[in-house]
């Protein structure tokens, strides 16, 4: 048994799945353990390597995950809610630190996590990349600068398979200023407006969605006051740093005590 921590990817085929396939097996920090898909998926038995059209890796897909995280010390998890809180009991079952990269969870399905998080470690973020994480500690230094003259907007663009808007980073940066300006998000936040929506009200939060191509993530937060704006802004042209982020909130998960944590501790910003 080696002291490098074993690592299990679920959702190994998605998009985010193959990108931390690729960054544990190139990685000489952790090891590729386990992979897991949904039950009936055709990939289930195969050699992930191959299934993903590359060499073999000498791990097989399986839908077992339970099995799968008993080999592991980490879980990463880009999956789907309802799947991520499936994975969460397992995990938690396993003592895996359980590293959450799934968007769009109710505030139900977030509460929900607690049972787990007594046990095992959750590193959870709608962003795992420094860059991102760096914008949102800005957005809550701006907002708390600036007076209710600065209308806050945030403005997000994602490739046209996304399922959920506004994107989980939006949420975080919009968390952000709301936190700034000493306010309760859900009482300022303005989504998606369409139709005679009214002049906007001062202290608003407004949310805007952008679906196309294969946009990775882009995401700006505009403050807009009379006679000028200012404009943050956050641009991830390669998945490569989401999957990188979630290797180091797995590693550093190893030996801190039971618990909920973000990327803001994991980076110590
Ligand atoms: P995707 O649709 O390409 O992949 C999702 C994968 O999960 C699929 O392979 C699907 O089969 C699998 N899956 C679903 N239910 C499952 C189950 N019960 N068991 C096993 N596997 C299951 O999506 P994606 O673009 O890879 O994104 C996945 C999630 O990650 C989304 O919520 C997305 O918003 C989020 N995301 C987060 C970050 C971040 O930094 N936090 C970055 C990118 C994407």
């Amino acid at each position: 048994m080696t002291h490098i921590p074993g690592i299990v990817i679920t959702g190994a085929s998605g998009r985010m799945g193959q990108m931390l396939i690729k960054t544990i097996s190139d990685s000489d920090q952790a090891r590729l353990v386990g992979v897991v898909e949904r039950t009936g998926h055709d990939w289930i038995g195969r050699d992930v390597g191959e299934a993903m059209g590359g060499p073999a890796l000498g791990v097989a897909v399986t839908d077992d995950p339970l099995e799968a995280f008993a080999q592991a010390q980490a879980v990463i998890d880009f999956t789907a809610p309802e799947a991520t809180l499936e994975f969460a009991a397992l995990a938690a079952q396993a003592r895996c630190v359980h590293v959450i990269g799934t968007t769009g969870m109710t505030e139900e399905q977030i509460a929900a996590l607690e049972p787990a998080s007594r046990h095992a470690v959750i590193v959870r973020a709608g962003n795992m990349s420094l860059g991102v994480n760096l914008l949102v500690q800005l957005t809550k230094k701006v907002a708390a600068a600036l007076d209710e003259d600065f209308d806050i907007e945030v403005i997000e663009g994602h490739h046209h398979h996304k399922v959920d808007a506004p994107s989980g980073t939006a949420l975080m940066l919009g968390e952000a200023a709301a936190e700034g300006r000493g306010v309760k998000l859900s009482d300022v936040a303005d989504r998606g407006r369409d139709g005679i929506t009214g002049a906007r009200k001062r202290g608003d939060i407004g949310f805007h969605a952008i679906r196309g191509g294969d946009i990775v993530g882009e995401h700006d937060v505009l403050f807009a006051a009379p006679g000028e704006r200012i404009v943050l802004r956050h641009l991830a042209t390669d998945r490569a740093i989401f999957a990188r982020g979630a290797l180091k909130a797995a590693l550093w998960g190893q030996g801190k005590a039971p618990g909920q944590y973000d990327m803001v501790d994991v980076l110590g910003l």
